[in-house]
C-alpha cells in the first residue's frame, strides 16, 4: 500500500495568528477520511511499542488526535486544558509565550504514580506547550514515555526544550 503525503493535506496560513506568522492548519488532514485514519495508524505505530497507559492531549486538537489515537491503543486520554476549564482539583504548569505566560491544567487525580504517559500535539513549536504537559506528568508523578507530533517546526528548535526525553513528529517542515 503506498503511503499518502500527508504534507500536502497541510495548509500554509500566512499572518495567522498575527503578521509574520505562517500557521499550520490540519484541518483539510482531518476531513480527509484516509489521512486522517493514516495519521492516526502512524501515530500508533510509534506509540503503541512504548505501552503508554495514557495519552496527555491539550486543547483543542490534541484532544482531536489525542482521543483517537489513545481509541486505536487502548489505553485512557488525559485532557489539559486552560485555566477554569476543567470541573475538579488541579494541578497546573506554567510556560512562556513571546510575551508573557500561559498555564496549563490536568486535574490532580488524573495520572497516578508510575503512569506512562505520552504527551502528544498537532504542532512542535517552540515547545512550551508540551514541555508544560510534561511538567504536569510530572508534579504528579508519572513517567512521560514520549513526546509525539504530526508536525515538527524545525526552525523554532522545541526539541531542545525536551532534551531527555523521547520526542518523534511525523512531519518536520
Ligand atoms: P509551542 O508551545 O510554541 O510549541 O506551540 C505549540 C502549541 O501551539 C500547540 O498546542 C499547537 O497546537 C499550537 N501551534 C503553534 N503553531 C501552530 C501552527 O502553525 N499550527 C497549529 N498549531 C500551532
Amino acid at each position: 500500500m503506498t503511503e499518502i503525503d500527508l504534507a500536502e493535506l497541510i495548509r500554509d496560513v500566512p499572518d495567522f495568528p498575527s503578521a509574520g506568522i505562517v500557521f499550520k492548519d490540519v484541518m483539510p488532514l482531518l476531513a480527509d477520511p484516509a489521512a486522517f485514519r493514516e495519521t492516526i495508524d502512524r501515530l500508533a505505530a510509534w506509540a503503541g511499542p512504548r505501552t503508554p497507559d495514557i495519552i496527555l492531549g491539550a486543547e483543542a486538537r490534541g484532544f482531536i488526535f489525542g482521543g483517537a489515537l489513545a481509541y486505536a491503543l487502548g489505553c485512557g486520554f488525559v485532557a489539559a486544558r486552560k485555566p477554569g476549564k476543567l470541573p475538579w482539583k488541579t494541578v497546573e504548569a506554567t510556560y512562556a509565550l513571546e510575551y508573557g505566560t500561559d498555564s496549563l491544567q490536568v486535574h490532580a487525580d488524573a495520572v497516578a504514580e508510575g503512569t506512562r504517559v505520552i504527551v502528544l500535539d498537532d504542532v512542535l513549536a517552540t515547545g512550551g506547550t508540551a514541555k508544560a504537559k510534561v511538567d504536569l506528568v510530572e508534579q504528579l508523578g508519572g513517567t512521560v514515555v514520549g513526546a509525539l507530533f504530526v508536525i515538527e517546526l524545525t526552525f523554532l528548535h522545541g526539541r531542545e526544550r525536551l532534551s531527555g526525553y523521547d520526542v518523534h513528529a511525523l512531519i518536520a517542515v
